[in-house]
């Protein structure tokens, strides 16, 4: 790692009670209060939990992110919610095209492109998520495939910026075979994508690209975290089960210390 300030983002996706989310959160908040981590934090709870989440982390360091967001701002788009609602409750981050999302509700790169650039329009900070599958690693398509989702944005003449949309954005490399599964990519197979997606953003702005920081996700543990975050260009994690338990959630906060 270097001097880009690591970040430790928790997913919980599609769980958890009123009750149980608050628990998680105040739980978070208070570990990290005790025996703080070297990344910012931000937890991402349902859209319904968000409110209650915010007041619970309210006088923490942890930041609070929404999931995913409408592509539009507003109008007759019944079930979506805007990155302005969101900003509202109080994300300052959203992710943006999580690998269940462009698998499962077909958002290609130039949907996810718009939402990352209507996250930034209200003022929040997307987390953009960029992987490929299995299938597509075993036929050598890595560098394809992420740089083909990169490229969506990169090339967003929506407002004319291009790279400068990356000033203001994560990213997150999840191999999608690695969600879920319990299968991490190694330390160095996850650095060379990293390193991968920097030099593609550097190849417009080597000082962008610089200070961009780039998250692993795909199965973080507290027992890989700590190797994962040690590769020169893995700057934190992006975390979905193991963000469910806050002893866990907490251990690979932690872990952000060790690497540095
Ligand atoms: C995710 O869904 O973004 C994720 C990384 O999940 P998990 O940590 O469970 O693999």
């Amino acid at each position: 790692m270097t001097d880009r300030q690591p970040m430790v983002a928790g997913n919980w996706k599609l769980n958890g009670t009123r009750a149980s989310a608050v628990a998680l959160a105040d739980s978070v908040a208070r570990g990290l209060a005790s025996d703080p981590a070297r990344a910012r934090c931000v937890l991402c709870p349902s859209f319904v939990h968000l409110d209650l989440v915010h007041e619970a982390l309210a006088g923490s360091d942890v930041a609070l992110g929404g999931q995913d967001c409408s592509a539009t701002d507003e109008g007759a788009y019944t079930g979506e919610v805007s990155a302005a609602m969101l900003g509202e409750s109080g994300c300052t981050h959203v992710i943006v095209g999580h690998s269940e999302r462009r698998a499962l509700f077909a958002e290609t790169s130039e949907t996810v492109a718009i939402k990352a650039l209507a996250v930034q329009a209200a003022g929040l900070t997307p987390i953009l998520c960029v992987g490929e599958t299995l299938a597509e690693r075993e036929a050598g398509r890595v560098d394809e495939v992420v740089g083909e989702q990169l490229d969506a944005l990169l090339a967003s003449s929506a407002d004319g910026r291009g790279v400068g949309a990356f000033g203001n954005l994560i990213v997150a490399y999840e191999p999608v075979w690695a969600i879920g599964t319990g299968k991490t990519a190694s330390p160095d197979e996850a650095q060379a994508v990293h390193r991968m997606i920097r030099e593609r953003v550097a190849a417009h702005d080597r000082a962008t690209a610089d200070a961009l920081v780039i998250l692993y996700g795909g199965s973080v543990k507290p027992d890989n975290a700590a190797t994962l975050f040690g590769q020169a260009d893995i700057d934190g994690g992006l975390v979905g089960g193991a963000a469910l338990d806050a002893d866990a959630f907490l251990a690979i906060c932690r872990a952000t210390r060790q690497a540095a």
